[in-house]
């Protein structure tokens, strides 16, 4: 196929490909969007996505079984399902495939951090702006809301939270609500029987069939209706060049299989790499070490962290769990104001739809330790280094909170779904790669190049104190309003 050119082309369409797309396009700007995943369009009938216990080849990206955290008894065939995973020597890292990136599988989770924290890890960000204007932006565009304290109080649904709240309580800890994308005026109907259920019926991770208001209906439902946002699904980017005018990409067409159709290039004059923090660093530092963009700097693949990921499990809680369990968590232990052991600790559900007596908690940690992307030339591969003992003391961090946790309640450590119950491999929150003011500028402009921009979760230094999306999404607000502002113009 002959090289297409666009004057505006956006890799990926999770969260900061999504804010940048549709500020370009209210602007009149035409924007292609090039996904590697496959369109998830909702149905009537509720079908697009599989269910959590029963998952099929949709749950799952190019695996031939499925790939959680624990009881991976599942096998299919190879499909581009929507939830991959990317192991590397010491971690497993959980990554979003499809229009709609990692907003199509997460937990919906949609916290601020606390603002000494942010302005601890990006000094140079003013603040005051962000908190004033970006973060509530986002919040309103990502259509954030909170669960109602008295359906918490009184559903079925989150008896695992109660239990697992008071215990906290009982042990000295302070407890936050949570807020969440999931329309909880939904989920209340769902409780009452009165629409199609959800996130009440075992749907999260490989996808909610109703409910979640993930990036294809909000960011991206506003860049489809300028009328200036195309989005190619199953084009995945394999590399890219710097040319006299601008970038070219090398990008596969491919089919559910994974196997390639067509290879095609493209051209462009503005070129943001969006495909989050694994893609994007992969892409780059491939770029910079095969010499398709040799003026990247020495920053590119550098101060990638996990935000601190632990995952820990307890049972035996005598109180129960419940066998009734929404799979959105809403609450979250916060420990963060600790001097020695910070750790915002959310309340998650294990909706196995019967009694397991377990609490489960997916941990955030100050883990200062940050991994490198490296390029082999032997295997054409890029791979994610971290020290041995990367996790060790974020896992006692997580350690002294669950051990308190047992002392005070009873309880021992979920032995069944990790070893010693606790695990610092699994990774949900991929951040930095490309951070902001080291490989890009203060708004994600790659040093060393005109018109080359990055505006996703690679620009973080590799923790935000909290779950992500929200930052990242604010940062590309940000971003973007200067970037068009700026550049543009004379363009
Ligand atoms: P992504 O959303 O990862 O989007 C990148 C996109 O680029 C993907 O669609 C990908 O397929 C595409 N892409 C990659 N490479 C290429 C290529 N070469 N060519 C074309 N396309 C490409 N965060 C929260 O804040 N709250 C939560 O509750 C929460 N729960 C989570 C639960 C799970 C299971 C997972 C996996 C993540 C969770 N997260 C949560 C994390 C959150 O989803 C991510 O931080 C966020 O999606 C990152 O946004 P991004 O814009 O950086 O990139």
């Amino acid at each position: 196929k002959e090289t297409e050119h666009h004057r505006v082309i956006v890799i990926g369409t999770g969260y900061g490909a999504a804010v940048a797309a549709l500020r370009m396009a209210e602007k009149g700007i035409k924007v292609l969007m090039l996904e590697m995943g496959m369109d998830w369009p909702a149905s009537k009938e509720h079908r697009t996505f599989s269910k959590l216990i029963f998952p099929d080849k949709r749950s799952t990206w190019l695996k031939s079984h499925s790939i959680l955290p624990f009881a991976n008894v599942f096998t299919f065939k190879k499909y581009t399902g929507v939830l991959d995973r990317i192991d590397t020597d010491q971690l497993k890292v959980y990554v979003g495939r499809g229009v709609g990136g990692g907003s199509l599988v997460n937990g919906g989770m949609a916290v601020v951090p606390k603002r000494a924290y942010f302005e601890s890890i990006m000094p140079e960000i003013n603040a005051a702006e962000m908190y004033d204007k970006y973060f509530p932006l986002a919040n309103r565009m990502l259509k954030v809301n909170s669960i109602s304290p008295r359906f918490f109080e009184t559903t079925p649904y989150y008896k695992f939270a109660r239990t697992a709240r008071d215990q906290a309580h009982k042990a000295g800890y302070k407890t936050v609500f949570v807020p969440n994308v999931y329309d909880f005026d939904y989920m209340e109907k769902e409780s009452r029987k009165e629409v199609y259920q959800s996130a009440l019926n075992g749907e999260v991770v490989y996808g909610n069939n109703a409910g979640k208001q993930s990036l294809d209906k909000t960011y991206l439902a506003a860049a489809m209706k300028t009328k200036n946002v195309e989005i190619r699904p199953l084009y995945s980017v394999r590399s890219i060049h710097s040319t006299k005018t601008g970038y070219k990409l090398e990008v596969d067409n491919i089919n559910t299989s994974g196997d390639t159709v067509f290879s095609q290039d493209f051209s462009c004059d503005f070129l943001f790499v969006c495909a989050g923090s694994m893609g994007t660093s992969e892409l780059m530092v491939k770029a910079k070490a095969t010499g398709t963009l040799p003026a990247l700097n020495q920053e590119v693949g550098e101060g990638w962290g996990n935000n601190g990921n632990v995952m820990a499990g307890r049972n035996f809680i005598k109180q129960g769990t419940g066998s009734k369990q929404s799979c959105i968590p809403t609450m979250a232990i916060d420990d963060w104001d600790n001097k020695e052991h910070p750790v915002f600790a959310e309340i998650s559900p294990m909706p196995m739809k019967m009694e397991t007596w377990t609490s489960l908690y997916l941990a955030i940690t100050k883990n200062p330790n940050r991994g490198k992307f490296s390029y082999n030339a032997l295997t054409n591969k890029v791979n994610l280094k971290v020290a041995e003992n990367f996790s060790t003391n974020a896992i006692a961090d997580v350690k002294q909170l669950m051990d308190k946790l047992n002392n005070e309640n009873g309880g021992t450590y979920a032995r069944l779904l990790f070893k010693h119950g606790i695990n610092g491999e699994i990774c949900y929150h991929p951040l930095g790669g490309c951070v902001i003011g080291r490989a890009t500028d203060l708004y994600g402009r790659f040093k060393g190049y005109e018109r080359l921009y990055t505006c996703d979760g690679s620009l973080l230094p590799g923790s935000t104190g909290v779950n992500p999306f929200v930052t990242i999404t604010a940062i590309a607000e940000r971003n973007i309003e200067k970037i068009i502002a700026e550049d543009f113009q004379n363009y």
